[in-house]
């Protein structure tokens, strides 16, 4: 495994191995998880050291492919190129509580979701923790902002790589590394119901953000193939179940496609399958995706859809489109520029 991908003990062990004393662990850990380039950059190790581990664990960073900055809001998005030859998407959002990144979990993705730009092309393979950390180190350490909340919404299924994606979030979770909080984590899911279990259990303080996008089977199947294999009101009682489990509010994530999804008989049906489970709605109207014909709803439709579901108890946000002139929603810009890298 990378060195970048273990845990402080797990780190500790190998340079035991390698004959080293206990506090060298800690300098390491703290110089790679600052995004260091090179072993040359941790100048309190012996040079001897530096040498072994650069041989023996070489830090690999990735290639940063393409950089788009928004002129309107600041929005910077990444296109990275990975070791073996794969990119992937990394968006920097700036709001006024911090600097949020919004990281890939996967290379592709094979959850099928009609209007998804991240799964035309399935799944390559997924990320390894230390893949996901350093879009987040590299993208501070590129745009020079600290970032301070991090969202798993970029391409791919987070849940379906689930080990790893615990493993990453350990590792940023560390003290000494980049010591964000689980309450500024937000993780997206498409609805793998047995899945939501497991993360229940994990008790994380971290926010589950729930792609639902849809109030019954009839048309989620028509949007999601995920809800054949888990329909969505196993994926409603899964939510019941997270909630009682760690007393997080499910976030619900509606995106809105005109004439699928958007009417005022959608919404005051997800009020009566909803009720009693403490939730928030984001409602964010479609992007369109080239390949799709589906099409964003009116502005109006999400109005009208938002005061329904407020009056019926449920917060409801009309997500703010950040990046809107740069191709910032998942997958776009790595379906554009794919051909130079895999
Ligand atoms: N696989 C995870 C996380 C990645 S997608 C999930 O499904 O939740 C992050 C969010 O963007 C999801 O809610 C996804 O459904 C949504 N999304 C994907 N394509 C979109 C588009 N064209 N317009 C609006 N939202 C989209």
């Amino acid at each position: 495994m990378n060195l970048k991908s273990l845990t402080l003990p797990e780190m500790a062990a190998i340079l035991k191995e390698l004959g080293q004393p206990a506090f060298r662990a800690k300098q390491v850990f703290t110089w790679l998880h600052k995004g260091v380039r090179s072993y040359d950059e941790m100048t309190n190790l012996p040079k001897a050291l530096r040498e072994v581990l650069a041989e023996q664990y070489p830090i690999c960073p990735p290639k940063v492919v393409r950089k788009q900055e928004s002129k309107r809001d600041g929005t910077i998005k990444y296109l990275w190129q990975l070791s073996d030859g794969n990119c992937v998407e990394t968006v920097l959002m700036r709001y006024h509580y911090g600097n949020t990144v919004c990281i890939s979990t996967e290379v592709g993705c094979r959850m099928g979701c009609a209007f998804c730009a991240s799964t035309l092309g399935g799944l390559v393979r997924r990320l390894e923790p230390q893949e996901m950390l350093d879009q987040v180190l590299f993208t501070q350490v590129d745009s020079g902002l600290p970032v301070s909340h991090i969202v798993l919404m970029g391409i791919g299924e987070p849940l379906d790589n689930f080990d790893n994606v615990m493993r990453f979030l350990e590792l940023v979770n560390s003290p000494q590394g980049m010591n964000i909080s689980m309450r500024h984590v937000s993780l997206s899911t498409c609805g793998l119901v047995p899945k939501i279990d497991e993360l229940a259990k994990r008790k994380l303080q971290l926010t589950l953000s729930v792609s639902l996008h849809a109030p019954n089977d009839e048309v989620r199947n028509k949007i999601m193939p995920v809800n054949r294999a888990y329909p969505s009101e196993e994926l409603l009682q899964a939510c019941r179940r997270y909630y009682a489990e760690t007393s997080r509010r499910i976030s619900f994530e509606y995106a809105m496609i005109d004439g699928v999804n958007d009417s005022e008989e959608d919404a005051r049906e997800l009020l009566r399958r909803l009720k009693g489970l403490p939730a928030h709605f984001n409602l964010i109207p479609l992007n369109h995706v080239e390949e799709s014909p589906l099409k964003p709803s009116s502005k109006a439709a999400v109005a009208r859809f938002q005061k329904i579901l407020e009056e019926g108890g449920i917060p409801a946000t009309v997500r703010r489109t950040l990046g809107g002139d740069i191709d910032a929603s998942c997958g776009q810009l790595r379906r554009k520029y794919n051909k130079g890298c895999n």
